[in-house]
């Protein structure tokens, strides 16, 4: 079984949360895209973890976890993550833990090049978190990167990284005026960061290729929502990889496999971190209150997130665009203090109402278009099936259903592993 557990709005759908729930029947969960850009949190009964890089199954002992070639890894940042799990006690091994060879190194010069362009741009930044991904996918596709693989010969590197030095001062020193970077300095974070994970190295189209044939069940863990993707999202404000579910088998490693289930993360409300069209963010008090009780704060950055009521129109869209087989609607417990619960049923591009989710100048100019359901006023926090909810929160989650278009199959009503309702 090949399962796709992925954002279908703007990321921090509680993917990390439906991950750990649902990686208890899989043997494998892998990481098919981005880099430590963005986190998941987990909270389980060895305590709360934010994973930036490792996939959320690292937590398990019995759980493969595979970081795939489509990913960017901040050898650095993996080695601290790494770090900090094992102080926690969570044992790290090339048996549950591997990452491809063909997966790209994120290097401290692309981290650089993120802070110079966000400084250049100033007012005009992206809200980049500044952790290299753009440049480094960039240089991924300009075919001059480290890859994972390549520190498996050693005796090569000086020769590569002189090249790409020479190469990538021609930006750093030669275009953004700073202290140009020295080829023996990648090398000896190479060393110190990298190299330690020489063990855990693997051709994971191999490995999980055999894994697939043997019926291992595969879980594939997207780090970023679906209006994120660099093609389908909010593009420039988008990642730079691939988000959406039909890339996940490439990412991973396996593109010779098609996925059996696409659960599409769905939140029952919206939030937003960074710059970017966000149509139906709300402001004032009604933001803030909505904030809070989500606690609606960047797991990677402690950035307040902006928030919104949930969006019809970009969750209709998120939801094809992953070809969602199912949902699970996440933080619905978030809703209980509202009496009234704003819902983002259509947009307004130009004085024309529009339930089709726009691109570029037409998405920046759209207005929401707001309606207001009855709420439920009460902890639904303990709800272990759909008929223990108020009346209120099943219509509010039969309309999610009927409004994407996509049957609801969890419903989590709390960030604990267990406080969550199968629907079928
Ligand atoms: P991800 O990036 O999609 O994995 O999501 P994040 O971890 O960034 O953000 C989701 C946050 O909501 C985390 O703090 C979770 O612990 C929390 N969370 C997940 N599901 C629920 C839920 O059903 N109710 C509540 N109250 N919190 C939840
Ligand atoms: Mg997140």
């Amino acid at each position: 079984m090949l399962t796709a557990i992925v954002g279908i709005n703007w990321g921090d759908e509680g993917k990390g949360r439906m991950v750990d729930l649902l990686s208890q029947k899989f043997d494998i969960v892998s990481r098919y895209q981005g880099g430590n850009n963005a986190g998941h949190t987990v909270v389980n009964e060895r305590g709360k973890f934010i994973l930036n890089l490792l996939p959320s199954g690292i937590l398990r002992d019995d759980t493969v976890n595979v970081m795939g070639p489509g990913m960017v890894i901040d050898a650095e940042h993996l080695w601290n993550e790494v770090k900090r799990l094992r102080d926690a006690g969570i044992v790290i091994t090339p048996e549950h833990l591997k990452i491809s060879d063909r997966a790209t190194i994120c290097m401290p010069y692309h981290k650089l090049l993120d802070c110079l362009e966000e400084e250049r741009l100033a007012d005009k930044k992206f809200g980049s978190t500044r952790r290299g991904i753009a440049p480094v996918y960039a240089d991924k596709y300009m075919k001059k990167t480290v890859r994972m693989g390549d520190l498996l010969h050693p005796e090569a590197l000086p020769e590569k990284l002189a090249d790409l030095m020479e190469w990538k001062n021609l930006t750093v020193n030669k275009g953004y005026g700073h202290e140009a970077i020295t080829p023996e300095s990648m090398l000896e974070w190479l060393n110190t960061y990298a190299m330690p994970f020489v063990p855990y190295i693997t051709n994971t189209t191999e490995y999980l290729g055999e894994a697939a044939a043997n019926g291992k069940n595969i879980i594939f863990e997207a780090q970023l929502g679906a209006l994120r993707d660099i093609d389908f999202g909010i593009y420039p404000y988008t990642s730079s990889s691939s988000t959406i579910a039909a890339y996940a088998p490439i990412g991973a490693g396996i593109p010779q496999c098609r996925l059996d289930e696409v659960v599409g993360i769905m939140k029952a409300y919206s939030s937003c971190v960074g710059e970017g069209p966000f149509t139906c963010e709300l402001f004032g008090k009604e933001g803030d209150e909505l904030r809070e009780a989500g606690g609606e704060y960047g797991a990677a950055t402690g950035r307040p997130r902006r928030v919104g009521g949930f969006d019809v129109v970009a969750s209709r869209y998120g939801t094809l665009v992953q070809g969602a087989t199912c949902l699970a609607v996440t933080k619905l417990d978030v809703l209980s203090y509202l009496k009234k619960i704003p819902v983002c049923v259509a947009y307004e591009v130009n004085g024309v109402r529009t339930e089709k989710f726009p691109m570029g100048v037409e998405l920046a100019e759209a207005k929401p278009v707001y309606e207001y359901f009855d709420g439920w006023m009460q902890d639904v926090s303990g709800c272990r099936s759909f008929s223990e909810l108020p009346e209120n929160a099943q219509k509010y989650v039969k309309f999610l259903e009927e409004s994407v278009n996509c049957p609801v199959k969890y419903v989590s009503v709390g960030a604990k592993r267990e406080q969550y309702i199968r629907m079928y």
